[in-house]
């Protein structure tokens, strides 16, 4: 098939002591139930506030934190059955790229040796065939020679996520996890670290899975877009879709707050009443309903599942859903 990676029923819950975070279950549902499939060499979207899971789901995906259930298939094969070896071998084809290139990166070691380290684990290449990749790797990200000798601290937050992704690259991974790679950067230099990725994107022919809390970041960059709400995915489509009718009114309060440049597209802002609930204790029926402007009766009651409420457009919410024909007829 067309998808490098398709999961499907993912969860990962937590063990907590009841009372924490308003905790009833003594555990908090962070990833509850969520599916989807990333096409090969697409830029696919996971979208939503702090806390809501995508950054657990991400993980979980890759098996650097183990799921709680689900089924993780990456080129049709299930890589939550594989053994610790395996998983080890199949490490190289997906990497990460963190969002604070900084704490992620070893501050005790030169450039040089960050980006050499992936290929000494993994056993590629002798020495000299490193050294070279490394030469190499420096140069698709756009680091001179001269500046692999040097340490993390000695460069700009830019520059560190140059480095984060190139060690990225280091074992010619197929997937790319990317949890938020610009938050933490200027938004002069967000724009850069963005067209860098597209073009190692194409030079490579990477599939990457991008993270980001608001819809701004992934305008430019996704073919298509999830937006999570408390652990669960509440809407997925296409970019363009998304942007010109999004359904779903957590997506629309979500869009409602990125800047227009277009002064003749008016937006109303809208703006959510609440705080997000405790993950630990999620509202049951519709987790949205509590902040949902459009909150009816039914929505206190029934989950509203994630369904095709147009062509290749999944929305969970019960505008789109019949139920409310069926209870007005
Ligand atoms: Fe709002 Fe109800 Fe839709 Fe949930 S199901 S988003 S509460 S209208
Ligand atoms: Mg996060």
């Amino acid at each position: 098939s067309g998808n490098l990676l398709e999961v499907k029923g993912l969860k990962k819950y937590y063990p907590v002591q009841k009372g924490f975070l308003n905790s009833t279950a003594g555990y908090v549902k962070a990833v509850d139930d969520i599916s989807f499939s990333i096409r090969r060499g697409e830029t696919f979207g996971l979208v939503g506030e702090s806390g809501c899971g995508k950054s657990t789901a991400g993980r979980s995906l890759l098996r650097l934190m183990e799921p709680t259930a689900g089924e993780i298939l990456f080129e049709g094969r299930d890589i939550t059955k594989l053994s610790a070896g395996e998983l080890r071998k199949q490490r190289r084809e997906m990497q990460m790229v963190f969002q604070d290139p900084f704490s992620s990166l070893d501050p005790r070691h030169t450039v040089e040796r960050i980006l050499e380290e992936p290929m000494i684990v993994h056993r590629t290449g002798n020495a000299r065939e490193r050294r070279a990749a490394v030469d190499k790797l420096a140069d698709v990200v756009g680091l001179a020679k001269s500046q692999l000798q040097r340490y993390p601290h000695q460069f700009s937050g830019g520059q560190r996520q140059r480095i984060g992704i190139a060690r990225a690259l280091a074992l010619q991974p197929k997937l790319i996890v990317a949890d938020e790679p610009v938050s933490a950067l200027d938004v002069s230099i967000q724009s850069q670290v963005i067209n860098l990725m597209q073009d190692l994107q194409h030079e490579f022919g990477l599939t990457y899975l991008f993270i980001a809390h608001d819809l701004s970041v992934v305008k430019h960059i996704c073919d298509r877009v999830a937006v999570m709400y408390l652990g669960r995915i509440i809407e997925i489509t296409d970019k363009h879709s998304l942007y010109a009718h999004p359904q779903h009114p957590y997506t629309k309060a979500l869009l409602s707050a990125v800047p227009e440049p277009d002064p003749d597209i008016r937006k109303q802002r809208i703006i959510l009443q609440g705080e997000v609930p405790s993950p630990a204790n999620a509202p049951v029926g519709c987790s949205f309903h509590t902040r949902c402007p459009q909150a009816m009766e039914v929505c206190r009651k029934e989950r509203p599942p994630l369904l095709e409420t147009d062509s290749a457009h999944f929305t969970a919410c019960h505008l789109y859903d019949g139920t409310i024909h069926s209870q007005l007829a």
